[in-house]
């Protein structure tokens, strides 16, 4: 078969959450909604990422980190895709940031809250982090507070465009096992860069598979 990629052409906003209430209708009205969520520490590259995947100008790429507390949601299809049929993307205000309430702010909270209690089984979470400083305490904090063992998560080692030294791609090889053991929900760990493109193609394909997956 032909390979399919995202159709970078197809990518629309439609509308932007930042109540709990707003969040709990989203699920209950879409309970079969196939799609994936970005989420990261303000300034991993997520804008960049997702941009990188959906088309350029999907995500803004901050110039201020921790700025953007709403749950961004956008539709896509694929190419090579005679049905055409809809997924869904969810752009996650990224955590970590001074600046929001010295680490998750109340708001990010009960967002994040609300997001992935009643997130359903067909979403994907992309977990961003930095290649060069990866399993940070408030990625860490982040997992434990979001409790993941219902959801599919691939987790995302951004910038490794940065990564010079040989040493360094080989200290992150050998995170991966750990962490696939520690968060069992974890199913792919990806190494990219939203810069140079590099590992980009593979996790599309990869987050494809997993669209298909849910079709059934
Ligand atoms: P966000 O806050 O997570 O959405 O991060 P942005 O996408 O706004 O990116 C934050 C900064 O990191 C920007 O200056 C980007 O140009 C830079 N950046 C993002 N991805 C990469 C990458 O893969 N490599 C490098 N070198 N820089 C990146």
């Amino acid at each position: 078969m032909d390979i399919q990629q995202i159709d970078r052409g197809s990518v629309k906003f439609i509308r932007a959450f930042d109540t709990v209430e707003q969040i709990q209708d989203w699920w209950a009205n879409n309970p079969m909604a196939i799609g994936c969520a970005f989420v990261g520490r303000s300034n991993v590259g997520k804008s960049s990422l997702i941009n990188s995947l959906f088309g350029s100008k999907t995500a803004k790429t901050s110039k201020t980190p921790g700025r953007t507390q709403k749950i961004n949601i956008f539709t896509f299809s694929l190419t090579k895709d005679p049905e055409h049929k809809v997924y869904y993307l969810y752009d996650l205000p990224g955590y970590g940031h001074a600046q929001v309430n010295k680490s998750m702010g109340k708001n990010w909270k009960e967002i994040m809250n609300s997001f992935f209690y009643f997130i359903n089984g067909k979403t994907l979470l992309l977990n961003l982090q930095d290649a060069r400083h990866p399993n940070q305490k408030v990625d860490q904090q982040f997992y434990q507070y979001i409790n993941p063992e219902l959801i599919d998560i691939f987790l995302v080692f951004n910038k490794i465009d940065k990564l010079k030294k040989q040493k360094e791609k080989a200290a992150l090889n050998k995170l991966k096992p750990q962490l696939l053991k520690e968060y069992k929900a974890m199913t792919q760990i990806f190494f990219a860069s939203a810069e140079s493109k590099e590992g980009v193609p593979p996790l599309e394909q990869s987050l494809i598979s997993f669209l298909h997956g849910k079709e059934l």
